[in-house]
């Protein structure tokens, strides 16, 4: 095979076929609205990724126009053919990233944050333990009076400020693995608890986890598992995501479960997409199809269990900005509005463009701060004239960056940031007899 076909093959050059270039994705674009470049829309990448392909455009034009594109796929729901602009972007990042020089030290930081740091249970018990560690001795407190959290790369103090408060180490590590129901379960469902959910969130996946036993199920935490991979695909890692990948459905597969169940919207588009992985008549793509068959959100599965009875009503007036990744990747819309609206007391006022991505996307408001910020502001806006007491999210990145929003606007105290499964809650539901 030749070098150019290679290349072709890699950045799905066939698949930037499907665009006709008719433009209606481009007001769903959140960077071209930004942005306002054509080189910063779906059709103008997809343009971009086949001159690269072709030869008349280097992978450095493509650069800096793909690393500006959140991921949000808001682009594919409206695209009357269909385009897999999914797949031409992990394809363009791959190649971009192979073709990317770096440092010693880039290449160190890059390896063991990917290989090492997010798919290892033990570094999310760490960063869990120094999170707790520094909101409870007084350091973080120290750092913000002082000014020293802001010296911190990449405004990671922007975003410390809106961490949630962490259990201490004891608490999490005494999380049972088997959660049988004393009564027989309709149900048996196995959790997904992702790497930065379960040490950050930890609290959110408690709650999911008696949502469930709530709601009649019995739920399984298989100890094998790992990263969805999400990261690393989104950063051109493709092969390290393909191992997580079949980490994650071995550790799955030895447990007979009706669903395999997350609570974040960016990994579950990710578990949901495990066959993409693999090329299909293959054993492996095989497996993964059995494995994506049970993915399921959190919300999807109470609204099939239909047991949720809430005993406290909550006197507030909500919205939800759902997780792209949940809308446009997994196509699930309407089961979290319907949770929120069966709970008493609660009114639902939803946004203007709830489809507008807030900016968060992965580790976007991380390495492109000032571009999510923009992206933040469009939101907030829409936020604003809904004038909402509290914010619903189904996606951790989502509910840091809509509680960077809500600070950003001097709204702290005014508007409280919850996870779906923690306002459920909040309404204390019955357990099933
Ligand atoms: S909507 Fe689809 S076909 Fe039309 S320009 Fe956008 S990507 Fe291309
Ligand atoms: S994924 Fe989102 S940011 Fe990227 S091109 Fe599509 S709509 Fe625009």
């Amino acid at each position: 095979m030749s070098n150019l076909q290679a290349l072709q093959d890699k950045l799905h050059y066939d698949k930037t076929f499907d665009c006709v270039q008719c433009g209606y994705c481009l007001p769903a674009c959140p960077t071209y609205e930004t942005m306002e470049r054509e080189t910063h829309s779906p059709r103008g990448r997809i343009n971009l990724v086949k001159m690269v392909a072709e030869g008349k455009a280097t992978v450095n034009d493509l650069e800096n126009p793909i690393e500006k594109c959140l991921g949000c796929m808001a682009c594919t729901t409206v695209c009357p053919t269909n385009v897999q602009y999914g797949q031409i972007l992990e394809g363009a990042k791959e190649v971009i990233d192979e073709q990317k020089v770096k440092t010693k030290r880039q290449q160190k930081t890059e390896q063991f944050l990917f290989e090492q740091f997010f798919p290892s249970r033990k570094w999310m018990d760490t960063l869990g333990d120094a999170t707790w560690f520094y909101q409870t001795s007084g350091l973080q407190k120290l750092a913000q009076r002082t000014g020293l959290s802001k010296v911190a790369p990449l405004h990671i103090s922007e975003f410390e400020k809106v961490l949630p408060s962490m259990p201490s180490p004891n608490k999490r590590r005494q999380r049972v693995k088997r959660y049988i129901r004393k009564r027989p379960s309709t149900t048996k469902v196995a959790f997904f608890t992702g790497c930065i959910m379960d040490s950050v969130f930890f609290e959110s996946n408690e709650n999911t986890i008696e949502l469930l036993l709530r709601s009649g199920a019995e739920v399984l935490i298989p100890e094998e598992q790992s990263c969805c991979g999400a990261l690393h695909a989104h950063t051109g890692k493709t092969e390290s995501a393909v191992e997580l990948a079949k980490q994650n459905i071995e550790a799955f597969e030895k447990e007979q479960v009706d669903y395999i169940i997350n609570n974040a919207g960016g990994c579950g588009a990710k578990l949901i997409e495990y066959d993409h992985l693999f090329e299909i008549g293959t054993e492996w793509h095989e497996r993964a199809e059995r494995f994506v068959e049970k993915v399921k959100d959190i919300s999807e599965v109470l609204v099939e269990l239909d047991y949720l009875e809430f005993s406290t009503p909550l006197n507030k007036t909500v919205t939800y900005q759902p997780s792209c990744h949940m809308t446009n990747v997994q196509g699930v819309t309407e089961a979290p509005l319907e949770l929120i609206k069966k709970i008493p007391g609660v009114r639902l006022k939803e946004l203007d463009r709830p489809d507008f991505c807030c900016g968060s996307a992965g580790v976007y408001n991380i390495v492109n701060y000032e571009d999510a910020m923009d992206i933040l502001d469009v939101k907030m806006k829409d936020v604003c004239g809904v004038q909402p007491e509290g914010i619903v999210t189904s996606n951790p990145g989502c509910l840091l960056q809509m509680k960077l929003g809500v600070e950003r606007e001097g709204l702290t105290g005014k508007i409280d940031t919850v996870h779906l499964v923690d306002l459920l809650m909040e309404a204390e539901p019955k357990m099933v007899q």
